[in-house]
């Protein structure tokens, strides 16, 4: 009808041109409404973004537990398995190493905390790092039920896999539940395309929100903390990311980001990348050709222990304090600090601002003054768009090298642009 055709300039986008320009008109609405002092209609839109949210947050544990379930049912060999987490897993830890000394670096090149006097502020939380047993025990739901209810994604992974190689190994008798969960998964993916195609909405909302709150005056006394976590996740996106997949993988990175655009930017604006996952889980099948195996198992296992943007930052900012404190970190500081904020973001949830309460674990470890984390968390939600966007891109990254290693990429997929469409 004439609505329809009316609208067709936009309808007629793809989605990531959609989440772009949203991205963009929502920023420019929130400056406009902040400088004029009007902040409170900015908190008006943000439920339109709260209920986007909400409707992709519904979907991930169904989500995860049926794709799950028919990629590790599809999987010919159980020991693709094995090596499938191995390699996952090498990827993910050794990454966040380097995300992490690349804060280091950064923020001792520029030097963020010289001259800044960051005085008293009010009193900080401390949090304890689970202990490595701890850690191992909580991947194993007591209660199945329970996990799915909470959505502890790490447990219902380790419930999926049982599952979907209990049906392998059953084999016959299985095949009517086999076919069940096949179905399944279609529903729930269709489910899924039909929420993603809002996501230019929440988008918008989102970012009007943040940029009416924060403005811009409240960014300039840490702009230089800010700007060196945004160009440190650039650097670590080019350089390790683009660097692995082209002369590693032999895969075209421009293709890498052109089909990781979407969940980045819906990282960006809802610091969540367990939020994000059902995004992510669909642009990396439908962009970059990342096969269900694969993807079902590295996505939600990165979503929630991968996360090479807050460790970056929390670099860069225990740095800062320390520079601002005049205290001098030695070799030793430096490697702890490392190996705490390797280790503590497999133990921080992909929700927003979880990195800020692993950093005061990350100062604790080299006895930095807990205060600093009271002066970061004034900017936190500014630094977590970039981080976020930076884990999810890392998630992306890691499913195609895993899948190009383990001949489950779709490189006629990974190299046709922008496959992703807005269709309800
Ligand atoms: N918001 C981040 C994420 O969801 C975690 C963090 O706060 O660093 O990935």
């Amino acid at each position: 009808g004439p609505v329809a055709r009316l609208l067709s300039p936009w309808t007629g986008l793809p989605l990531w041109k959609q989440i772009f320009i949203a991205l963009v008109l929502g920023l420019g609405l929130g400056i406009l409404l902040n400088q004029t002092g009007r902040a409170d209609i900015a908190a008006d839109i943000k439920p339109l973004g709260d209920l986007f949210i909400r409707a992709i947050k519904m979907l991930i544990v169904p989500l995860v537990f049926v794709s799950l379930v028919t990629g590790v049912a599809s999987l010919d060999n159980l020991s693709r398995l094995g090596r499938l987490s191995l390699k996952t897993l090498g990827l993910y830890l050794g990454m966040t190493a380097v995300a992490i000394t690349i804060g280091l670096g950064l923020a001792a090149l520029f030097q963020p905390g010289v001259g800044i006097d960051l005085g008293s502020a009010a009193g900080v939380e401390v949090r304890e790092a689970p202990t490595a047993v701890e850690t191992l025990l909580g991947l194993v739901p007591t209660n199945a039920v329970e996990a799915f209810a909470e959505g502890n994604v790490l447990q219902i992974i380790v419930f999926a896999i049982l599952f979907g190689l209990s049906i392998t190994l059953v084999g016959e008798k299985a095949r009517p539940v086999r076919v069940f969960f096949e179905s399944a998964a279609e529903i729930i993916y269709r489910m899924t395309s039909i929420v993603i195609a809002f996501t230019p909405y929440g988008v918008f909302a989102l970012m009007a929100w943040v940029a009416g709150t924060y403005g811009l005056a409240m960014l300039a006394p840490l702009a230089k903390v800010i700007a060196i976590v945004y160009l440190g996740c650039i650097v670590h996106a080019v350089v390790v990311y683009g660097g692995l997949l082209r002369f590693v993988a032999r895969l075209n990175p421009v293709r890498y980001f052109q089909g990781s655009v979407e969940p980045i930017m819906l990282a960006f604006t809802s610091t969540s990348s367990s939020g994000t996952l059902p995004v992510t889980m669909m642009a990396a099948e439908q962009n970059l050709g990342v096969k269900r195996s694969v993807s079902s198992f590295v996505l939600p296992l990165g979503a929630t222990i991968n996360m090479d943007g807050t460790a970056l930052y929390q670099g860069v900012c225990a740095l800062f304090i320390a520079q601002a404190y005049g205290v001098d970190l030695g070799m030793t500081e430096y490697v702890t600090i490392i190996m705490t904020a390797t280790l503590g973001s497999i133990g921080t949830a992909g929700v927003p601002g979880a990195g800020l309460i692993m950093l005061s674990l990350v100062l604790t470890s080299v006895g930095l003054p807990l205060e600093g984390v009271a002066i970061i968390a004034g900017i936190d939600r500014v630094l977590d768009m970039a981080r976020t966007g930076l884990n999810v891109a890392g998630d992306c990254a890691v499913s195609c090298l895993v899948a190009k290693s383990e001949k489950a990429l779709d490189e006629e997929v990974f190299n046709t642009p922008h496959v992703m469409r807005s269709t309800l």
